[in-house]
């Protein structure tokens, strides 16, 4: 069977230098719709879904952004911050229209931990259930974020 030519552009976009120098697959060697049902049943088991994840997010770089680069108390023993950097990005599915460049960071309080998200990764988790490959350096995993937000 003939590769459809929409799909072959858009895991061409997903390489690193195309869209983003990392690309979004990471090192993840599975095709992109096994990694979104993967990613889609562990939510399914916690019993939430990537756009309720998504508007969570949203709502998350919203308070970051209020913060103008400092870290800014998300209730809970977390905190967040949104780093703006100059230029925009175009969703690698080849949706129309650009993503801001902003970066939001998360930090566990009580570790130090933390985990960064962009737009463009809120949109595609939105509207594609695509969390990136594994080793991206944007990914999130699911199940982790997913629990989280359950404190946030
Ligand atoms: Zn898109």
């Amino acid at each position: 069977m003939k590769e459809n030519p929409a799909l072959h552009k858009v895991i061409e976009n997903m390489k690193p230098g195309v869209i983003s120098l990392h690309g979004f697959m990471g090192k993840d060697s599975r095709s992109l719709d096994a990694i979104i049902e993967h990613d889609a049943a562990e939510l399914d088991r916690l019993g939430v879904n990537a756009i309720v994840i998504a508007i969570k997010l949203e709502e998350i770089r919203d308070t970051a952004l209020k913060g103008l680069g400092n870290f800014v108390n998300l209730g809970d023993g977390f905190l967040v911050k949104a780093d703006s950097i100059r230029g925009k990005l175009p969703c690698p599915f080849d949706h129309p229209g650009l993503f801001r460049k902003t970066v939001i960071t998360i930090q566990d309080r009580e570790d130090g931990s933390e985990f960064c998200y962009t737009d463009l990764g809120i949109h595609m988790i939105r509207e594609h259930g695509f969390f990136q490959g594994k080793g991206s350096p944007f990914r999130i995993e699911p199940v982790k974020i997913a629990k989280i937000l359950k404190k946030i």
